[in-house]
């Protein structure tokens, strides 16, 4: 068991004799807690150390950032890394404070490490709260393993599918940060496993100090052994990401704060080692649902609910006169991998000549520079003329591309095509020789418009029946604006927050359905300041139901409509010393504004 008390402690008196305030008495925090609407910071059903993990900075590097562009990061002493994390230290001496007890194992073991910043030098204004891979050390056994299985050796790995299907690998094949220096136990493995949807399906159980898994498990074909010694999980780790563009963003401690708040919901509620679609249920927006950081979910918008989650998750509105499916526009590079390229390659090839002119379109330098957000973005006439042509171009090319070409056996281009072509794939009436990758686009097309207008009459009953739907960025949006009080900060500082990012996001965001324009959404705040006490319901859509993340200008308004549920600051003002952390927030601002490779 890994024991984070010394650290603690260490961080509790660090920050109390840094901002220079008295150590907090217990006795005003305990009132914050009793308030029924705040959810506590722990999921109480699942207090389990393996949702969290301890890393070094080094490890969630060669873990995550690796394989992921080497991104470069602030150094950690930097005046931008010390004040975000100033913030953060704030919150988990507050909320240690608070709930003492939510935080330690029965041993009185803290099972939260404390969380830290990073700061990754990078456009796009993001922030995330990152989960690592991990392998753990705890004897395995397979109920029914397949026949011939071999013993199991020590240096083999579980790894359970978000589809429930095991598999096995020698840990030296794959990358997890290493945690197998220390058996865990068999009980608490189970227990976390227990927890994930994606194993309910799968009968778990202990024997003489190992997890064994059920005859019902699916064991994938990498199974050949009866067991293994260690298991890949995905805890949270506790580093949060922040981008350089995101403080050049804010323009208060206040509002970086909120952000950083909200990373620390999903930090501690431990989103990032769950299932999050056991977070996704419907409810009524509502006064009611409004006072409570956790809504009651309203069976009787299940099917209206349902009926919008099973929509297809990407969706962007078309252009005017636009052909073609806009997905494909996202996807044309994908395109060119795996459908043109295997396929047309060669100078014999029908396909070569018109694929070749439409790739050529691509390769363009101006391609990028123009089409770098399409279609999130409305075009100007330089761009719009542009696309024409690349959308005529892979007419021809698509066109040129027969299935069941004899150079490539027919299930290859199939299944290319579905990847290229959205999601349903072309239909097996289509499957013929004669049949074209045009005429295949051109039907998804035609199914992908006529669901569009079905869409948009679901959108409407769902603002009109006031469909909320719960989430981790929610629950993360929620908690961030309930626990700013505890670090001195008014609540409202949430909505500005969203009004920011909305300012920051106009013109960019697509106007639709899915969405109020950050434009609109800004001048609809502006008319009602306070939609809360507007004495009006002033609707403003959810956004996609497919998707965790909300609409911006919901978010906001969420936000707003919630204020008068928040606490009053409890805390006594937290200001960072700027001569410690700094300097004036505006320093720090442009000093983040300034910051190279971005
Ligand atoms: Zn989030």
């Amino acid at each position: 068991m890994r024991k984070f008390i010394p650290t603690i402690l260490a961080v509790i008196l660090a920050l109390t004799s840094a901002c220079g305030s008295t150590p907090r008495s217990a006795a005003a925090p305990k009132a914050y807690p009793s308030a029924p609407q705040i959810l506590p910071p722990i999921r109480l059903d699942i207090p389990s150390p393996l949702d969290w993990l301890d890393a070094t900075q080094a490890e969630i590097y060669s873990n995550i950032d690796a394989v992921n562009g080497s991104p470069e990061y602030v150094p950690d002493g930097d005046d931008l890394t010390q004040r975000a994390q100033f913030w953060l230290d704030a919150l988990d001496s507050q909320l240690r404070g608070i709930y003492p007890d939510l935080f330690l194992d029965s041993q009185g073991h803290s099972i939260v490490p404390r969380p830290r910043i990073r700061i990754m030098a990078k456009a796009g204004a993001n922030a995330f709260s990152t989960s690592a891979t991990v392998c753990f050390r705890v004897p395995i056994r397979f109920a029914a393993p397949p026949a011939g299985a071999t013993p199991s050796d020590d240096a083999s790995v579980i790894q359970i599918s978000p589809k429930g299907v095991v598999g096995l690998y020698a840990k030296s094949h794959v990358s997890c940060i290493d945690r197998t220096a220390t058996a865990v136990g068999a009980d608490l493995v189970v227990r976390h496993l227990q927890q994930t949807v994606h194993v309910q399906h799968c009968s778990l159980s202990t024997d003489q100090g190992a997890v064994v898994l059920g005859q019902d498990c699916r064991l994938g074909s990498t199974v050949q052994s009866t067991g293994a010694s260690a298991i890949m999980l995905e805890p949270v780790s506790n580093w949060i990401t922040l981008q350089t563009s995101l403080l050049g963003l804010m323009p208060s401690d206040d509002q970086l704060a909120y952000t950083i708040l909200h990373e620390a919901g999903h930090y501690y509620r431990a989103h990032g080692s769950l299932d999050k679609q056991q977070y996704v249920y419907f409810y009524r927006i509502d006064a009611e649902n409004l006072a409570r950081s956790q809504p009651k979910a309203d069976a009787d918008l299940n099917v209206l609910g349902q009926k919008l989650a099973a929509l297809p998750k990407y969706r962007t509105q078309p252009l005017t006169g636009q052909t073609w499916h806009s997905e494909m526009f996202s996807y044309g590079r994908l395109a060119r991998e795996s459908l043109v390229r295997p396929t047309c390659s060669t100078a014999a090839s029908p396909c070569f000549e018109p694929c070749s002119a439409w790739t050529a379109i691509m390769d363009d330098p101006g391609f990028g520079v123009q089409f770098g957000k399409f279609p999130q973005q409305p075009l100007d006439d330089v761009a719009r003329a542009l696309y024409d042509k690349w959308e005529v171009s892979l007419s021809q090319c698509l066109a040129a591309i027969a299935i069941g070409d004899a150079a490539l056996p027919a299930t290859v281009l199939d299944a290319a095509a579905r990847k290229v072509f959205w999601r349903t794939g072309p239909t097996q009436a289509n499957q013929t020789p004669a049949a074209t990758v045009l005429a295949l686009a051109s039907e998804m097309n035609a199914q992908f418009f006529a669901r569009d207008a079905a869409t948009d009459q679901l959108l409407q009953q769902a603002l009109d029946q006031r469909l909320g739907f719960y989430t981790t960025e929610e629950e993360a949006d929620n908690l961030a604006q309930a626990w700013l009080p505890l670090v001195g900060i008014a609540a409202k500082s949430s909505v500005d927050h969203w009004a920011t990012f909305a300012a920051f996001k106009a013109g960019r965001e697509q106007e639709g359905p899915y969405n109020l324009s950050a434009k609109d959404c800004l001048a609809l705040y502006a008319s009602t300041p306070r939609w809360s006490e507007s004495g009006r319901s002033v609707p403003v859509p959810v956004g996609a139901y497919t998707s965790l993340h909300h609409s911006s200008c919901f978010r906001m308004w969420n936000a707003d409509q919630r204020l008068p549920f928040v606490p009053s600051p409890l805390a006594q003002s937290l200001r960072p010393s700027a001569e410690r952390y700094g300097g004036p927030y505006a320093d720090l601002r442009a000093r983040a504004q300034a910051w190279p490779n971005q």
